[in-house]
C-alpha cells in the first residue's frame, strides 16, 4: 500500500480549562489523529463537543493542556520565532462569522495584500496589484470589489474575501472552522463547493471542522466524530455513511435527510436523547452512556478506548471488543 505523507500527526491531545477548586472543564480530553497531505478531513460533533478547541489547539492557536502536535515534522506547540512565521505562510484559517473575522472598516484590498507584504511575496507593487486581483478573482470577486470597505458586502462575498485572505500566502494547509455555519443554506453550497474547487486546483490539505454531517460529507475524504471532548469514530466518508459503528454516529446520521428508503427505514428509530452532558463532569465510562439506547453495564464503569475495527476503520464502543 502506498505510504501517505504526513501533514499534521495529534497525538493525545489534552485541552483542559480551570473549572473551580481542583476542576477541569475537559474540551479536549486525549483526541489522536493524521492528517494527510492533499486530503480532507473532517470534524463533527454537536455544539460543545470540544471539535472548535481540538482544530484550534491542533493549529496551535490554543495553548495545550497536554499531548503532541506535529506540522510536517516539527512540533507546533515548540516553534522558535522563524519557524513560527514559516508555519503561518504554510498554515491558514477560515473562521466560522465573516462579520467577526474581517475589520469591516478595512478596504479589500488591504486586507488581501496584508499576507503578501509580511511574507514578502511581491517584488513590487505592481506585482501585489496582480495578485491580489487574480486571488479576487480565484473567488469570485473582482479588481472593482479591491477598493471597497468590507462593511458593503454581504456575509457570502466576505467569506470568499476571507479565503482570499487565507489564500494570498500560498499555504499548503487550510484550518475552515465552519466556514459555513452563519450563512443561508442557500449560500453555504456555493462556498463549500469554492472550496473543494481550490483544495483540488492547489492540491491543499484541509482540516475541516462543521455541525452539519451533510456539509461535511460533500467536502470530506475522511470524517472523525467527536462527543463530549473525545474522539469516537473516524474513518472514510463513504464508509461512515454506510457503516456507522458508534451509537452516536448512528444517531448524527439519523437525523440527516435521505433519499435511499430502505436506509432512511433502517435509521428510524435511532434517536439522540437529552442534551450534551457537563464536560466539567463527564459521566464515568463511556461519555456517552447517559444516552445511549445500547448502553452496557461494563459502558458505566470502563472507558472504551480507540480500536481499529477494519482497516482505516476506528471506534471507541464496547460493542465492538
Ligand atoms: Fe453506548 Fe456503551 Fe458504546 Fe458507549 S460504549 S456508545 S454506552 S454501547
Amino acid at each position: 500500500m502506498e505510504k501517505r505523507e504526513v501533514d499534521l500527526e495529534v497525538r493525545n491531545l489534552r485541552k483542559y480549562y480551570p473549572a473551580g477548586r481542583r476542576r477541569f472543564l475537559k474540551a479536549v480530553d486525549d483526541v489522536s489523529f493524521t492528517v494527510y497531505r492533499g486530503e480532507t478531513l473532517g470534524i463533527v460533533g454537536e455544539s460543545g463537543c470540544g471539535k472548535t478547541t481540538c482544530g484550534k489547539t491542533a493549529i496551535g492557536m490554543l495553548p495545550k493542556t497536554g499531548g503532541e502536535v506535529f506540522f510536517q515534522g516539527k512540533d507546533v506547540h515548540r516553534m522558535t520565532k522563524k519557524e513560527r512565521f514559516d508555519f503561518t505562510g504554510k498554515v491558514q484559517m477560515i473562521f466560522q462569522d465573516p462579520y467577526a473575522s474581517l475589520d469591516s472598516h478595512q478596504k479589500v484590498y488591504q486586507i488581501v495584500a496584508e499576507g503578501i507584504r509580511i511574507h514578502k511575496l511581491a517584488s513590487d507593487k505592481e506585482q501585489e496589484q496582480e495578485m491580489v486581483y487574480e486571488l479576487l478573482n480565484m473567488v469570485g470577486l473582482n479588481a472593482e470589489h479591491a477598493g471597497r470597505n468590507v462593511h458593503e458586502f454581504s456575509g457570502g462575498q466576505r467569506q470568499r474575501i476571507g479565503i482570499a485572505r487565507a489564500l494570498s500566502v500560498n499555504p499548503e494547509f487550510l484550518f475552515c472552522d465552519e466556514p459555513v455555519s452563519a450563512l443561508d443554506v442557500s449560500l453555504q453550497a456555493q462556498i463549500v463547493n469554492l472550496l473543494m474547487k481550490l483544495q483540488q486546483e492547489k492540491h491543499l490539505t484541509m482540516l475541516f471542522i462543521a455541525h452539519d454531517l451533510s456539509v461535511v460529507k460533500h467536502i470530506s475524504d475522511r470524517i472523525g466524530v467527536m462527543y463530549l471532548g473525545k474522539m469516537v469514530e473516524m474513518t472514510d466518508c463513504d464508509e461512515l455513511y454506510d457503516n456507522p459503528l458508534h451509537p452516536y454516529t448512528e444517531a448524527l446520521l439519523a437525523a440527516v435527510p435521505i433519499a435511499d428508503p430502505d436506509l432512511a427505514e433502517k435509521r428510524k428509530g435511532i434517536v439522540l436523547e437529552g442534551d450534551v452532558p457537563s464536560p466539567v463532569n463527564p459521566p464515568a465510562g463511556c461519555r456517552f452512556c447517559s444516552r445511549c439506547s445500547r448502553r452496557m453495564d461494563i459502558c458505566l464503569v470502563e472507558e472504551p478506548v480507540m480500536k481499529e475495527i477494519s482497516p482505516g476503520h476506528t471506534v471507541a464502543c464496547h460493542l465492538y471488543r
